[in-house]
């Protein structure tokens, strides 16, 4: 295809301290050389060629509103065109119906992705098991992620699975510099942050950064907060915060290897920096009491007392002492240093963090962030929606986020973090190549 991944190999999700648990017990991250847009040269190279042989057709603006049913089979779409939109950036795009559609064919594969986008329906679906939905979040996702499909799926016959299961991070940032409404970019973080609820209180082991992301998330929501708390140093933000999103890593977006080596040297990459000066939930200070007046003020005002806060950040720092520790969260931090890939460019060395030569001191206000649906339409293992009786829906196929890439989720509920694009290729050729099949 003409991929190309990054040499180092990323370890996320290790799991909840369990060997037998889940979560990932080598890494396995990879990185495509060009992030997102590398991801997608190929495809979009191939589907170019098709659009000058006439035999593919694209229908920007058209907004799908009806699946149409004839003799108990899906033979096309229905919807509405939309007025061009150049909107400004960060602008939600124009809504101006100009017309209706309607589009026939021998199959109709729906690929609408998730439901990340829309809060209240995150906030329907939101199961039991992991406590009280939030009142806030941020958007990890554009707006069009809007789960309307499953819906108007229904509608048509298709039944939806799992619609409980979804992927939240717990580490979401307010973008300082949207490109959609409430965009939030998720820190991939190393794990070296303490990591405190929106009251001070550090969150129990194993959910340290990068460990254990439902855990967690199940954990702050008995809190009573929306909200948690990253206290760090300097040296630590250096080295450990990685944002998400192919904008946020320009030197792997644009193939920079100049750019790429400045990762190996001192001081925190550009785009992190720029959060650093610009984001709504950082706060920089040299001491701690600038530090907790700063969090005071970032969060809810009053939470954060700074003797029980220094309390913990000397007991946690005295651990520093010796190569052995009681504390779970320096013993993880040394062991990730054990894999090289860590020690290179993902794991600070330990220090102290009242250590002033490391500061100065930062608290990061981490927002409960929508990123990944793994319910959605049932379909079968050639990507055949299925209806409530269990029968394959005639005419209708699914794939990608939309229906948990084939029905549940292909890779389990804990979803083996970073894993979602391949589900999404894989299910998207079963279903067409099942599709084209029957159109034979
Ligand atoms: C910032 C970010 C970082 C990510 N990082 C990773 C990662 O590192 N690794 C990984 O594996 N996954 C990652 N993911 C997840 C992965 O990108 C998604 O799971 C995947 O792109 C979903 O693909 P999809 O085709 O199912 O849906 P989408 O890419 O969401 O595409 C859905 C399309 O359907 C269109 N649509 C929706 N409704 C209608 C309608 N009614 N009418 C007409 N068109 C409609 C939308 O406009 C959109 O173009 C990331 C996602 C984001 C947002």
């Amino acid at each position: 295809m003409g991929h190309r991944v990054f040499p180092v190999v990323g370890w996320a999700e290790r799991g909840d301290g369990r060997a037998e648990g889940h979560g990932n017990s080598v890494p396995r991250f990879h990185i495509t050389w060009g992030t997102g847009p590398g991801v997608v040269a190929p495809f979009e190279r191939r589907v170019r060629e098709h659009v000058d042989a006439g035999r593919i057709r694209f229908a920007f603006r058209h907004r799908v509103d009806e699946l149409v049913l004839e003799g108990g089979a899906v033979v096309g779409v229905r919807g509405a065109t939309l007025e061009p939109s150049g909107v400004d950036r960060g602008r939600p795009s124009s809504r101006v119906e100009t017309g209706d559609f309607e589009l026939r064919g021998q199959a109709v594969i729906v690929t609408s992705g998730g439901i990340g986008g829309n809060h209240d329906l995150v906030r329907r679906s939101w199961p039991e098991r992991l406590g009280t939905p939030p009142a806030t979040m941020v958007s990890g996702v554009p707006a069009h992620v809007d789960g309307r499909m499953l819906g108007i799926s229904e509608a048509a016959g298709a039944r939806i699975i799992n619609p409980d299961r979804m992927w939240h991070y717990v580490e979401g940032l307010r973008n300082w510099d949207p490109i959609w409404d409430n965009h939030g970019i998720r820190i991939l973080p190393g794990p070296s942050s303490l990591w405190l609820d929106a009251t001070g209180k550090r969150l129990p082991a194993p959910y340290f950064p990068g460990f254990d992301t439902l855990g967690t998330l199940r954990h702050l929501r008995t809190t009573g907060h929306d909200y948690s708390w990253f206290v760090l140093t300097q040296k630590i933000i250096e080295k450990e915060f990685a944002l998400s999103g192919s904008e946020q890593n320009p030197d792997l977006t644009g193939k920079d290897v100049k750019l790429l080596l400045s990762r190996v040297k001192a001081g925190a990459p550009g785009p992190v920096e720029a959060f650093k000066r610009h984001g709504a939930d950082f706060v920089v200070a040299d001491t701690l009491a600038e530090l907790v007046a700063g969090m005071n003020r970032v969060g809810e005002p009053g939470l954060i007392e700074e003797a029980p806060l220094r309390r913990l950040i000397e007991q946690r720092d005295r651990e520093l002492d010796n190569t052995y520790s009681k504390d779970a969260q320096v013993t993880a931090i040394r062991g990730a240093r054990n894999y090289r890939g860590d020690k290179l460019i993902r794991v600070a060395t330990p220090h102290r963090l009242l250590d002033p030569k490391a500061g100065p001191l930062i608290a990061v206000r981490l927002n409960i962030l929508t990123r990944k649906t793994l319910g959605g339409l049932e379909t079968d293992l050639s990507g055949r929606c299925l209806t409530a009786g269990g029968d394959p829906l005639p005419g209708l196929y699914a794939a990608g986020e939309v229906n948990g890439f084939g029905g549940g989720g292909m890779h389990g509920y804990n979803a083996l973090e970073g894993t979602f694009l391949g589900g999404c290729l894989f299910s998207g050729r079963t279903a067409g190549r099942a599709a084209a099949a029957a159109c034979l």
